[in-house]
């Protein structure tokens, strides 16, 4: 079946008419039809399935990319017990020959050290210039596995399995791949596409319900960036969103990887509108640095910095109360923090930390600001004492003007 390159609409369409049929033939729960989104990037253009059962048709996936026998599954400890052995018969059922490449559970397995480990075992595997890597993982996994698989033999192909909700949405999608330096995050890197990317629904049911819900931030980041529809969506479906029904969650997954897939296309490698993704982020990574990378998962942070955003967007760029109150009190139903408390110190290294951001250019620390809910600009530059009246309003009871005390307030370390 082809759908139509421009919306999930018809997906969706096709999906009712076939949960239907399912349920008009006693299969109900077995419904399997899978979505298909295309990134479009001419000669490596590459497609983000999503849908039920996929990591059992991993081999047959792979082959129809055309690579070499030998491959190799980097995942971590944590997925490795849960998936690795399905994801191994499953290649070798295709012909595949494949090595397990376990890395430790964490982000600090996003290092040199552990890229190096890496190299030393695909070497060993004997991997060459046609051969792959798949990464079997959340996020962590996706961008070591993809910044192996960038560098080794200076770049073989690569196949994304993401486990997480977050990486199913956001890090497996684009070709940002990279690891940590001890000085800050991400720094080292490279802008490398997969070859495929599958979604598969089953892995999510193993989940943790707080990583769940630190995934569904990034999905709340496109409704607010770029699709109010999917707003108003997530505001009507998010119960069966935490129940982790595979209708609604394929749905908004293929919205989600669909509204990525566009913005990359325009800009692969972040010079203008790609920094859209951005929308809460430059709050949100100041307050897992200041916090030593421990207290919030990336999501948590991300979504107080979205209630900043959205809260700096009303006072500059015409976001309605109406509209700020609806962001926060969806970042609620998702059971996502959307409050901090920061004495003077900590907020003076908030800032700093901002600051020191590797998005800041010229010394300038630059914000996405939302319009409305579906449209946002980006680029910019916000007054401080405006950003100190936004977190006075984003931390009850520690300042100035501040607004009724919503959520759990999470202290900052
Ligand atoms: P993660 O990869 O650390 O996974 C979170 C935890 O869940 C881990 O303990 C993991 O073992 C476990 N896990 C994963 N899938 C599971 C499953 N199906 N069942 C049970 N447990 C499972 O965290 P994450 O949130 O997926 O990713 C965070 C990383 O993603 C960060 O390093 C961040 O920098 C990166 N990221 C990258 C991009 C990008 O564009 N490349 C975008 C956003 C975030």
């Amino acid at each position: 079946m082809s759908y139509c390159p421009r919306c999930t609409g018809c997906q969706d369409f096709w999906a009712t008419v076939a949960g239907w049929a399912c349920r008009q033939a006693g299969l109900g729960g077995k419904f399997r039809l899978m979505r298909v989104v295309k990134v479009p990037l001419g000669q490596r253009t590459y497609a983000i399935k999503i849908g039920l059962g996929l990591l059992r048709r991993l081999g047959a996936e792979c082959s129809r990319l055309q690579l070499g026998q030998r491959c190799a599954v980097i995942t971590d400890g944590q997925v490795g017990r849960l998936y690795a052995a399905g994801a191994l018969d499953s290649l070798r059922a295709s012909g595949f020959v494949p090595a397990l490449v376990q890395v430790p559970v964490g982000e600090q397995a996003k290092s040199l050290i552990t890229v190096a480990r890496c190299y030393e075992q695909l070497a060993r595997h004997r991997l060459e210039r046609r051969s792959f890597v798949v990464a079997l993982g959340g996020g962590v996994v996706g961008d070591l596995a993809g910044f192996v698989a960038a560098t080794y033999l200076r770049g073989i192909p690569f196949v994304q399995v993401p486990t997480t909700l977050l990486a199913q949405v956001d890090s497996s999608v684009g070709g940002k791949v990279g690891v940590n330096l001890k000085v800050g995050k991400n720094l080292v890197g490279a802008f490398y596409q997969p070859r495929l990317v599958l979604c598969d629904l089953d892995t999510l049911r193993t989940l943790d319900v707080r990583q769940l819900c630190a995934g569904l931030a990034e999905v709340i980041k496109y409704g607010i960036i770029y699709d109010a529809a999917l707003f108003r969506r997530l505001e009507r479906d998010m119960p069966s969103l935490l129940a982790r029904d595979p209708e609604t969650l394929a749905a908004v997954i293929a919205r989600c990887c669909q509204i990525k897939a566009e913005v990359v296309a325009q800009d692969e490698t972040e010079s203008g509108l790609r920094a859209i993704l951005n929308f809460g982020h430059t709050v949100g990574h100041a307050l897992e640095a200041i916090t030593g990378y421990e207290r919030y998962l990336h999501g948590e942070a991300v979504a107080i910095g979205q209630v900043v955003a959205a809260r700096l967007s009303a006072a500059v760029a015409g976001l309605s109360e109406d509209e700020v109150e609806r962001i926060v009190a969806l970042l609620q139903r998702a059971r996502l923090p959307t409050t901090v408390q920061l004495n003077r110190a900590q907020r003076r290294r908030l800032l700093n930390a901002m600051r020191l951001d590797k998005k800041v250019s010229g010394g300038q620390v630059k914000f996405v600001l939302a319009r409305r809910i579906g449209q946002v600009v980006w680029g910019q530059q916000v007054p401080v004492r405006l950003i100190e009246a936004a977190l006075d309003r984003t931390a009850p009871g520690a300042g100035s003007g501040a607004g009724p005390a919503r959520g759990p307030a999470v202290p900052a370390g």
